[in-house]
């Protein structure tokens, strides 16, 4: 199948890559170094535009920070829409807010195009392994047009509900996330300063109720070691709960404990910039109170 993909970040390269093991894939990435990189080293053609990444392609997949850049893509003398064919489909795997889905999608039904919003979660490793959860919204004949494609880099694919649904998920599972990193930090470093050992903690912690992912999954590889590696940027987890209070406020629902976690998660990312790594926040908590969290 023709396939173009859009975006090659830090996830979106790697789902790309498995992408280009099956069909036949032209890349395009705003620094053009990068898609050509790419494509040196998958087979995958780069292109120099959007609009030539789009032409011919059967399905589009983009993979950009925000709703706001693949809104903006579509459009001008070399964007998505210059090139796309009616017929196509186009699989949103940003992270973005369910209203901006909404409005691409309006936006591509009036070229007789199709769209889901496919966010996934799993971060780079889940990326690299082919093993990422996909959270789809769109209507079902275009999920089950979308599954087999998801399939080349996720392993749990979900229809959430109509388009919309995948980013509302997801937004909801990264606020979630936030909120683990951030009590964990606060939790630690007290236990740090109290001087109970940190490895003994969190491994008591971890066969208790308290545990999560951020516990299991992170803290030993990543705090434990003060390794800190840069696979996710804490400004785009910032994004994701700043969706979340907007899509709980636009159920009704009152969100006072996602708003603290917003206005922390911009405090951190004021604090430590456009290019930190999300678990930085941790870090910046044991700045503060001069404990570390290791062992
Ligand atoms: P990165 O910041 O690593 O990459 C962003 C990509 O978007 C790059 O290809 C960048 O191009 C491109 N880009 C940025 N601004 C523009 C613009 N104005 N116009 C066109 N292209 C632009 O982000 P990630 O790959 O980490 O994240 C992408 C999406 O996936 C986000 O929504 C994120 O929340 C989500 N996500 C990320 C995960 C992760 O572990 N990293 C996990 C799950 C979801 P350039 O190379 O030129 O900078």
């Amino acid at each position: 199948m023709r396939v173009a993909f859009l975006g090659l970040g830090a996830i979106g390269r790697p789902m790309a890559k498995h992408l280009a093991k099956q069909h036949d894939l032209t890349v395009w990435n705003r620094t053009r170094a990068r898609a050509d990189e790419f494509a040196a080293a998958s087979g995958a053609r780069a292109a120099a535009t959007p609009r030539e990444a789009v032409t011919g392609a059967e399905v589009v997949l983009t993979c950009l920070p925000t709703s706001r850049e693949v809104e903006a893509l579509l459009d001008g003398p070399d964007g998505i829409l210059a090139g796309l064919a009616a017929g196509a489909l186009l699989l949103d795997c940003t992270s973005g807010d369910p209203a901006g889905a909404r409005r691409v999608a309006e936006r591509l039904a009036a070229r007789q195009v199709a769209f889901a919003d496919c966010p996934v979660s799993g971060g780079t490793n889940g990326a690299e392994a082919g093993a990422l959860t996909v959270m789809v919204g769109a209507d079902a004949a275009t999920f089950e047009r979308a599954r087999p494609l998801l399939a080349a880099f996720g392993k749990r694919i979900e229809h959430l509900g109509p388009v919309g649904a995948g980013s509302a998920m997801k937004a909801v599972n990264n606020a979630l996330l936030a909120v683990n990193i951030l009590a964990f930090g606060e939790g630690f470093t007290a236990l740090a300063k109290a001087g109970v050992p940190v490895r003994k903690a969190l491994e008591v912690l971890n066969a208790s109720s308290g545990r999560s992912f951020v516990t299991e999954g992170l803290v030993p590889d990543r705090v434990l070691t003060g390794a800190w590696p840069n696979t996710f940027r804490l400004a785009l987890l910032d994004k994701d709960v700043g969706i979340a209070v907007g899509f709980l406020e636009s159920q009704g629902v009152d969100a006072p404990v996602l708003q603290l976690t917003s206005a922390l998660m911009h405090a951190a990312r004021a604090a430590l910039g456009e290019e930190a790594d999300y678990l930085e926040a941790i870090r910046l908590q044991e700045r503060r109170t001069g404990a570390e969290i290791r062992g």
